[in-house]
């Protein structure tokens, strides 16, 4: 699975619709302070299922819809789509056979979010679930923030295990056996 294009429309500075293509094995985003190059990064996050405002560097969900500047007024809602080359079928489940997959992250102002894959609307664990042991997502190391890494060499070994059983695509098994017990 490999990411190809970032799209978004409303998220935090990018107010335009905006696509973004991912079009090399190692890509860079360079700017001057302050032009969205974090931003970039939160939308990934966002759109992966990230719940946690201060994550995202907000205090609360709503404040990654654009929230005005001083020639523009606030919009009303934000969008995130990544897609996701998938013609090695490295998905496992129902969307398998897709050579292209590409999910999606709406909020509006009164909060409400809703998740789509493949623009069929989904709920927020089908997102998880998709990305679970893949390394992408949530509890994923795709992305390594600043810190990350002082993090993983510092973790006590209970932690350690959590990012190797990701890595090793075991993280799956263990919640679905979770998820088992608890029925
Ligand atoms: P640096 O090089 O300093 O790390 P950066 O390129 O990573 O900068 P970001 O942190 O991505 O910059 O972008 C910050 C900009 O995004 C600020 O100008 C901020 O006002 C704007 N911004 C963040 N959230 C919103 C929002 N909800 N509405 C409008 N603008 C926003
Ligand atoms: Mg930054």
């Amino acid at each position: 699975m490999r990411l190809v294009k970032i799209k978004l429309a409303g998220f935090k500075s990018f107010v335009e619709p905006t696509v973004i293509p991912v079009t090399h094995n190692l890509v860079g985003i360079v700017g001057p302070n302050g032009c969205g190059k974090s931003n970039i990064i939160d939308a990934v996050r966002w759109v992966l299922g990230e719940s946690k405002a201060s994550t995202l560097r907000g205090e609360s969900m709503q404040d990654v819809i654009f929230g005005g500047s001083e020639n523009r007024k606030a919009v009303g809602r934000a969008s995130v789509e990544l897609f996701f080359d998938n013609s090695f079928n490295n998905v496992a489940g129902a969307w398998s056979s897709y050579a292209e997959i590409a999910i999606k992250r709406i909020i509006q102002r009164d909060g409400n979010s809703n998740y789509y894959i493949n623009n069929i609307h989904v709920r927020r664990r089908d997102i998880t679930d998709l990305f679970l042991g893949t390394g992408v997502g949530g509890r994923g190391y795709a992305i390594i923030e600043q810190g990350m890494i002082s993090r993983i060499i510092e973790a006590k070994p209970q932690e350690l295990k959590t990012f190797l059983e990701e890595a090793a695509g075991i993280s799956k098994y263990r919640e679905r056996r979770h998820e088992t017990e608890l029925r």
